[in-house]
């Protein structure tokens, strides 16, 4: 990460060009939407590299070429949704393997986990990977799979992601960082010792509410070539025009990166001065626990904001989010639009609420996705709906 610690966005031309070759037939700048199931050949498996979609599309290919490169990686898989890319990698595993996840991350992830994988064997523990040692006690024999996400959704903890992978490599284990939340434009957790990294496309890659989507991206060939398989025979795979969506947004990421980067700043040191907030959670605070970490492996510190109220009641706390008027109350993150959101009865309804307290996300807690409107206009608006 030298070259890039000092704020030196150098690589904004690869968001502009990766993955992308003009239409060898027409010259189209864009790579052209090949909405087709399938392929014909000239005699049997004599073909032009493409058989079938769920194998592979030239449309798709081109998106796994631009994220693998801007994660810094050498293959990338695109699946259907982040969840699907997920599965994917729990289905590296088998009956008896243990898996160490945070107790700090999407609630989708958790759901995934303990209601699905679980019960064919795989054991999850969940650590709280804010101290590193903390994972390095659960290490066993068994440990095959460390799972990770920082900034932690909703409540903004930071995890070292190089101490992390310096106890996985001589242990074998794989270490998968889901990496939504920095965006490849702020975080490149394979130049930090990762072996995978996840995204759901769905947010700061798409960056448009438009679609949902997710993707892997690893260096390590037989890695991509199990995924791969796993990914072609559970065939959760995008359609076409998804693809052309994301690889669209992607050309704009480090732009809106910047922007969210910037509203976010001034948005989370508005909310620490408005005497109706008792907690501002945001990585770029020289208070925020890990803020050193922060920033070593991060560029930027993005534009997601958790904040609670001193009022915990939660007629209180409703009024608040349903009164905004530019920011919209709704689930997901990273669009151009800034959303609001209730963790605790929207993204984070499914883990039980005892777990949810004794991770520290709070009843009284709201989460921001700051968009790339006007900063005043937002504070404004968040001015008007806390009273
Ligand atoms: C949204 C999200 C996911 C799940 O992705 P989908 O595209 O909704 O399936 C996983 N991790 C994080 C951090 C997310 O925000």
């Amino acid at each position: 990460m030298s070259d890039s610690n000092n704020n030196s966005f150098k690589g904004d031309t690869k968001y502009v060009h990766a993955g992308m070759q003009p239409d060898p037939t027409t010259g189209a700048i864009m790579t052209p939407i090949y909405q087709t199931s399938t392929y014909i050949q000239s005699s049997p498996e004599v073909h032009k590299g493409y058989d079938y979609s769920r194998a592979g599309n030239p449309t798709r290919t081109a998106l796994e070429n631009a994220c693998a490169e801007i994660e810094n990686g050498k293959y990338a898989l695109i699946f259907s949704s982040g969840v699907a890319a997920t599965d994917a990698v729990i289905k590296l595993l088998k009956p008896g393997d243990e898996v160490i996840a945070a107790n700090d991350m999407y609630g989708g992830t958790y759901r995934l986990f303990s209601k699905i994988f679980e019960k064919f064997g795989v054991k999850f523990w969940y650590a709280d990977m804010k101290d590193s040692n903390n994972v390095a006690k659960l290490i066993n024999q068994n440990t095959k799979l460390i799972w990770l996400e920082t900034p932690t959704n909703p409540l903004m903890n930071i995890v070292d992601i190089a101490a992390i992978t310096k106890l996985a490599q001589p242990n074998k284990i794989i270490v998968c960082v889901d990496n939504t939340f920095a965006s490849p434009y702020l975080q490149n957790p394979l130049d930090l010792g990762a072996d995978i990294v996840m995204h759901s496309s769905t947010k700061y890659l798409s960056g448009h509410s438009d679609v949902i989507q997710g993707c892997l991206v690893m260096k390590d060939k037989p890695l991509y070539d199990d995924l791969y398989f796993i990914q072609k025979t559970s065939g959760a795979v995008p359609g076409p025009f998804d693809c052309f969506l994301v690889l669209r947004g992607i050309k704009t990421l480090h732009v809106r990166m910047q922007k969210h980067c910037e509203n976010g700043e001034k948005i989370a040191n508005y909310l620490r001065t408005n005497n109706k907030v008792a907690k501002v959670y945001w990585p770029g605070f020289e208070d925020h626990p890990n803020h050193a970490i922060a920033k070593k492996q991060m560029r930027g510190f993005g534009g997601m904001i958790s904040f609670e109220l001193i009022d915990e009641n939660p007629e209180e706390l409703k009024r608040i989010v349903s009164s905004t008027k530019i920011i919209s109350l709704a689930e997901s993150l990273g669009g151009v639009e800034s959303l609001i959101n209730h963790p605790a009865t929207m993204t984070h309804a499914s883990i039980p609420r005892e777990e949810r307290i004794k991770n520290g996300l709070k009843d009284s807690l709201i989460r921001l996705s700051i968009g790339i409107e006007d900063a005043d206009d937002l504070m404004k608006d968040l001015q008007q709906a806390l009273g």
